[in-house]
Parts: C-alpha cells; structure tokens; sequence
C-alpha cells in the first residue's frame, strides 16, 4: 500500500495509470449516478453574466472570441447557425434565478444552505448568499457583483468543444499560467491595461516574455518533471502548477472527446486532436492523473462527515437516493489503498511560508474564469476552479485529526463532485485515445 506523494509522477509511483484507470472504472458508475441523476448535483448555482473580468478590458476579449471564431472556423457564414462558434458556446435550458432580497429577507433564520454539519431539513436547492471563509481557495461567486447569479444545469450544458479558440482563449491560459510563477507579482487586478491584456513595452513586455518563455519551456515535449527539477522548484509550486495544468488537460481531453465534425454535423472524438493537444506531451497526461488522485483524495477525507449531511432538494425520495450514491462512492474510494498523501505539503522548507501566497494565487485563478469569453467554457471554467478549490481547502485547511469540519456549501460540493466527474471522464476518454492509437500503430 503507498500513496502518491505530491512530487511523485504518477505513472512512475505505485498509484500506475493502470491502478487509478481501474479505480475510476469502479468508481464512475455511482459518480454517474451523483452527478446526471439528482437534482441536487445537477444544478449549479454562478454568477455567469454579472461579472466583468478583472484583469482586463472585458470587450477585447469578447472580441477577440467572435473574431477568432470566424478565423478559425472555415466559410463559417455557410454553415448552419447552430454550428457556429458564438452559437456553440451558449447555454441550452431555463434557469432558475438567485432568490430575490425579499426572499432572502424572509427566509427562516434557520441555516437552509447546508453547510456541512447542520441540521438541515428544508429545500435547499436555491441557495442563499455564501460567506466568504478565510480558508477558501476560491473567490465566492458574488464578490463585487451586483447580480449574484443564475441556476444552471449541467446535464443540459455538457463541456464540449464550442469553437471558442484564438487570442481569445490564449489569453486566458496565458493569466492562468502567470500565477504559477511565484517568484512573480500576481497578475495585476486592474482593467488600466487597456484593450489588451498583455503589455506591450517597458519592464512589464520582459516580465511578461519571460512569464511565457518559463511556460513554453514547462509545456515542451520534455521527459516528465525534468524542467521542474532542474530549477529545484518546491514541492508546493510544483503541486500548484500540476492543479492547472490537469485541468486544462481535462478541458483539452472533453473538446477532442465530444468534437463537432463540421462535415458530419456529427458529434464525436477526434484523435487528432488528442494527438496534438495530449499525446505527444505525457507530463499533460500524467498532470490529469495528478488530479484524479488529489480531488478523490479530498472527497474520500470528506466521507465521513457526508454521512450526517442532508441533500435536500424539495424530494425527500430523491434526496436519500442522492446520499445513498454518495455513500456508496465514498465508502468504496475509502476502502481502496491510499492514492495521494496531503500531509507532506506545507511542511518543511519554505512550504509553510507559501501557503497564503498559494491560496490567494489560487483565488486570482479562479477570478481570471470571469475573462472567458464563451458562456459554456466560462460555466465549466468557474465550477472546475470552485472545484479545485474545494479540494484544496479540504486537503489543507482541514487537519485529519481535528473536530474542525469545514464549511462547505452545497455550492462547493456541487462543484466538488462534478470536477471530480469532469477528471473521472476524461480518464476514460484519455485511455479509449490511447488504445486507438496503439490500434494505428499496430495495424501501420
Ligand atoms: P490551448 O489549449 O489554448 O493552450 C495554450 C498553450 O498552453 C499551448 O500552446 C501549450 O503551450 C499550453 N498547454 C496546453 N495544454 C497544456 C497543459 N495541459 N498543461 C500545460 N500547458 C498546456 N474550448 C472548447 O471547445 N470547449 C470548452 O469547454 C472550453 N473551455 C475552456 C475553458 C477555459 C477556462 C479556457 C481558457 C478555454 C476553454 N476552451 C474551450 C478553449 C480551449 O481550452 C483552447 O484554448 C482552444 O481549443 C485552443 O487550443 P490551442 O490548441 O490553441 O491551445
């Protein structure tokens, strides 16, 4: 029995591709089950439409996304509307509002959101305004916002590719990838910069150059870890940089795995795609991985407290069928060996001292979803980062050995799970690309 220490490689530890493939076969039914088929899991609550970005002039990023979609979708004036970019990226379905101030102001005194630990027994769908925790990793969706969001649902709007490509799109890795160099100022939060977000002269341009040079020379087609090791990065930026990196694997591995063939109009893989984005970089890959066994490991640590945690959705029937799924999910990750060990993070060296700067980095990512310009990108953008962020506050702002129960709001377990769901799916299709490309390589 071992776990995946942070720094390990995944398919160098014990914890191979294979082991986690085959716990996530085991686990996928019962997180299917949570995440397509109870209300309370189905529904997400965000502020889609009532933020701008931070960082930067929100219309030049809106620009650049219709811009670049109609240059990098050929003749698309010729193709059904439906199949444009702009028309991709929108959300399909009703939603439901965020509760208006009357009923806010109304509402029982009684806590109705469920954090975990209450006692709560009364319809908890529609959730009311969330305090912010100092131990969040992620901002709450209503910082600064006027309008506190909408209802989604996420079985109707499936994270796939939209066509939203481009300037665009590069710029908003690019911010997210900045965060990464903690040796760094953190991406300034001002929208001063202009129409674009990247300066062009003086002392920022080098910064800036020198931001993307670090990048490139972590994404290229290196063995694992090598250019990390080398410039003895610690274990937590490491961690840090494995987080986003996974779940832009995990964003790559849906768009090539639910691909719109513009010919067809048919939906389906695309493995050369996956070739370009995932296969010829194994470090993407074994990133993806990486987050597998951590936000497993966060929901397994949360097991135990679940079991007094009431799902309320307005159906009593419904609600012990979504506890009973969850139950049956933990208790059957909690029985598998150890996949990933938290406690060695934040510990020795300058690890301790880096922990306030590792989870305000990770608010200023999660700030950074407000400048995706796609609707259904930016939905599956904010809940993957509320996500992560779950995790990580579970993992390391929460002692084994504490009766200190974080709060946690249904919010953030919805986004919780569903990440979860999002990493266990592209596992499954990152395994089905790779056994097509063996088949190639065999039959050439
Ligand atoms: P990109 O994926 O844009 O990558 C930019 C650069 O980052 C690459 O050149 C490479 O140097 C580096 N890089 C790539 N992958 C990794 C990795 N895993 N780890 C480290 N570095 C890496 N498009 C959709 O069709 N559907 C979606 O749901 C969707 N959601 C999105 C959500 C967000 C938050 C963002 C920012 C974009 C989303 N997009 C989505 C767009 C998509 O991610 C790509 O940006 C787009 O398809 C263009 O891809 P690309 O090949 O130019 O490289």
């Amino acid at each position: 029995v071992c776990a995946i220490s942070p720094k390990a490689i995944v398919s160098d530890a014990c914890a191979s591709y294979s082991t986690l493939d085959d716990l996530n076969r085991d686990l996928r039914p019962a997180l299917h089950n949570i995440t397509q088929k109870t209300d309370f899991f189905a529904y997400y609550r965000l502020n889609l439409f009532g933020k701008e970005c931070p960082f930067w002039n929100d219309e030049s990023s809106m620009c650049g996304n219709i811009a670049c979609a109609v240059n990098t979708l050929d003749n698309e004036e010729d193709i059904p509307e439906i199949w444009r970019a702009e028309e991709l990226g929108k959300l399909e379905g009703p939603k439901a509002n965020h509760p208006t101030r009357k009923l806010q102001a109304d509402r029982p005194k009684k806590p109705l959101q469920g954090m975990l630990g209450d006692d709560v027994g009364e319809s908890c769908v529609v959730e009311y305004d969330d305090e912010c925790d100092d131990r969040d990793y992620c901002v709450p969706d209503d910082e600064g916002a006027g309008s506190k969001g909408d209802y989604v649902s996420l079985v109707d709007n499936p994270e796939r590719f939209t066509g939203y490509v481009g300037e665009g799109a590069h710029h908003v890795w690019n911010a997210i990838y900045r965060e990464n160099c903690f040796s760094k100022a953190s991406f300034p939060k001002s929208a001063s910069l202009g129409k674009s977000p990247f300066p062009k002269k003086g002392a920022a341009a080098n910064e800036f150059q020198s931001v993307m040079r670090d990048h490139e020379r972590q994404t290229s087609n290196t063995p694992p870890s090598a250019g990390l090791e080398e410039e003895d990065e610690c274990l937590e930026k490491r961690v840090f940089y494995r987080v986003i990196s996974g779940m832009h694997t995990s964003i790559s591995t849906h768009l090539c795995a639910e691909y719109l063939n513009q010919t067809t109009g048919k939906w389906g893989p695309n493995l050369q795609c996956y070739k370009d984005r995932l296969h010829k970089f194994p470090e993407r890959v074994s990133n993806l991985y990486f987050n597998y066994a951590l936000v497993l490991r966060a929901i397994t640590k949360l097991g135990p407290y679940l079991k007094g945690y009431t799902f309320c959705s307005g159906d009593p029937a419904q609600d012990a069928i979504t506890k009973a799924s969850v139950q049956a999910l933990t208790t059957k990750a909690g029985g598998a060996p150890p996949i990933f060990d938290e406690t060695l993070m934040f510990v020795n060296g300058e690890g301790p001292s880096l922990k306030e700067d590792f989870r305000n980095r990770f608010r200023n990512v999660s700030r950074i979803m407000d400048c995706v310009g796609c609707d259904k990108c930016r939905l599956w953008g904010k809940l993957q980062t509320a996500g992560y962020g779950a995790a990580l506050k579970v993992l390391f702002e929460f002692d084994n050995n504490s009766e200190d129960v974080p709060s946690l709001s249904r919010t953030e377990l919805v986004a919780l799970f569903n990440t979860l769901a999002r990493i266990s799916s592209s596992l499954e299709s990152v395994y089905d690309f790779r056994t097509m490309v063996e088949s190639e390589e065999t039959e050439a």
